[in-house]
C-alpha cells in the first residue's frame, strides 16, 4: 500500500484561496495517477481574514495541524487593511518560520534559454541558481519589538553559531545534490557585508569552517551590493548563494524580477523537522476575487514540496513527480500561449492551471 503523506494547507488571504484550489487539484490528480504515494490535505485556518473574524491570526489548532503534518503548503497571508493594534501587518508565515525553526529559505531562480525575461539575455543563456535565505534571525530578530523613541529607532541583527552551522550544512548539501543531478557545478557563494560589519565576518568564518568539510565543492564569497549587480549582469554565473535574512529578503525579490515577476517565483522554508512551501508573492489584494492571479508560483512551490518529501522519505515517485510538475510549468511559460496578465498574457487563473494539467496529462 502507498504511504499517505499529510499536508497542512494554509490557503490564507486575498488571492491565496484562488491559487490554492487549482494547485491541490493538480497534486490530487498526480497522486491518483501514481502508484508510489498518496496525499491527504488538512485545512489550517489562519491569516488576516481569520483574524478579522475571530481575533486570532494563527490559532493553536492550526499550529497543531502544521506540527503533525509531513509538509505545509501556504499560499499568501496578510491584508493591508487588517492590522494588529500596534499597526503591524498580520504575517503568521513569519511566526511559523520562527516557531518551527525553518532556518533555510530556498528561493530558486530559473529561466530557460529563450524564455522572455526583463533582461535581454543572450539566446543561448538560461538562469538556474538557488538563493538560500536564513529565515529565523538576522535583521528580523527584533521584528515587532524594535526600540523607537521620539529621537531614534533601533533594531538588532542577530547571527548565531547554532543556526549558521545548520544553514551552511544544509546549503552545501543542496549544492552537492545539484552537482549530483547535473543542475550545477557544485559552487556555494556566501553573500555578506564582512568588509563593514563584524557580525558578517563571524558569519563568513562559520561558512569557511563548513566549506572546509566539502573539498569536492567550490566555496567563495561576495559582498551583497556586488551580488545585486552581478545578479543583473551575469546571473548565469551563480549556483547556490547563501545569505542573511534581510539581504535574502531583498535579493529574492530581485531574483523574482529576473524570472519575469513574483507570479513565477516559488519558495520553501525548511528546518530539520518541518518545511513550508509557498510562493514568494503576497496576497495581491488589488486583483483578489477576479480570477486573474497567476497560480504558477504556487504550483512550482508544490513541485518543490514533492521533491523535498520524496528525497526525505526515499520516495522516487514523488521526486519524479516534483520534476515533472516543475518541467510542465516551465514548458507552459516557455511556450507562452497561456500566460496570465502579470507575465504578459491574457489568461486567468483557471486557464493557466489547466495549461499545466494538459501538459502533464495530455501532451
Ligand atoms: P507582501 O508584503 O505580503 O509580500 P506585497 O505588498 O509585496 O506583499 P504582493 O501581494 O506580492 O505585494 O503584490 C505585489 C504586486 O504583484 C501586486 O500588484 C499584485 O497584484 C502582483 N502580484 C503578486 N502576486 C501575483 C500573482 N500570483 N499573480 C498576479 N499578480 C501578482
Amino acid at each position: 500500500m502507498n504511504k499517505t503523506f499529510s499536508i497542512a494547507v494554509f490557503s490564507g488571504d486575498g488571492i491565496g484561496p484562488e491559487i490554492t484550489a487549482p494547485t491541490l487539484d493538480i497534486l490530487e490528480r498526480m497522486a491518483a495517477a501514481s502508484d508510489g504515494y498518496d496525499l491527504r490535505f488538512t485545512d489550517a485556518p489562519a491569516g488576516a481574514s481569520h483574524y478579522a473574524k475571530t481575533g486570532e491570526s494563527l490559532p493553536e489548532a492550526s499550529m497543531d495541524i502544521a506540527r503533525a503534518s509531513d509538509a505545509i503548503m501556504l499560499s499568501a497571508m496578510g491584508l493591508p487593511d487588517v492590522r494588529y493594534p500596534d499597526g503591524t501587518e498580520i504575517s503568521p508565515q513569519i511566526e511559523l518560520r520562527k516557531a518551527l525553526t525553518l532556518f533555510a529559505g530556498i528561493r530558486p531562480v530559473t529561466v530557460k534559454p529563450g524564455q522572455k525575461t526583463p533582461l535581454n539575455l543572450p539566446a543561448d543563456r538560461g538562469i538556474d541558481f538557488v538563493l538560500v535565505r536564513e529565515s529565523t534571525e538576522g535583521l528580523f530578530h527584533t521584528q515587532g519589538c524594535g526600540e523607537v523613541t521620539n529621537d531614534e529607532a533601533r533594531e538588532t541583527l542577530l547571527i548565531t553559531r547554532e543556526i549558521s552551522e545548520k544553514l551552511f550544512r544544509f546549503t552545501f548539501d543542496l549544492a552537492a545534490t545539484r552537482k549530483k543531478t547535473g543542475r550545477g557545478p557544485g559552487r556555494v557563494t556566501c553573500v555578506d557585508k564582512a568588509n563593514v560589519f563584524r557580525a558578517f565576518a563571524f558569519f563568513r568564518e562559520i561558512f569557511d569552517a563548513e566549506a572546509a568539510r566539502h573539498p569536492d565543492l567550490i566555496a567563495d564569497h561576495a559582498y551583497v551590493d556586488a551580488t545585486a549587480l552581478w545578479m543583473v549582469q551575469k546571473p548565469w554565473d551563480f549556483d547556490v548563494l547563501v545569505t542573511e535574512n534581510m539581504f535574502g529578503d531583498i535579493l529574492s525579490d530581485l531574483g523574482a524580477g529576473l524570472m519575469g515577476g513574483l507570479g513565477l517565483a516559488p519558495s520553501a522554508d525548511i528546518g530539520l523537522e518541518h518545511a513550508v512551501f509557498q510562493p514568494c508573492h503576497g496576497s495581491a489584494p488589488d486583483i483578489a476575487g477576479q480570477g486573474l492571479a497567476n497560480p504558477l508560483a504556487m504550483i512550482l512551490s508544490a513541485a518543490m514540496m514533492l521533491d523535498w518529501l520524496g528525497l526525505r522519505h526515499d520516495n522516487d515517485a514523488m521526486v519524479q513527480d516534483g520534476a515533472r510538475l516543475r518541467e510542465a510549468v516551465e514548458d507552459v511559460v516557455a511556450l507562452g500561449e497561456v500566460l496570465t496578465r502579470d507575465i504578459g498574457g491574457t489568461a486567468g487563473t483557471k486557464e493557466a492551471a489547466n495549461a499545466v494539467l494538459e501538459t502533464l496529462f495530455v501532451s
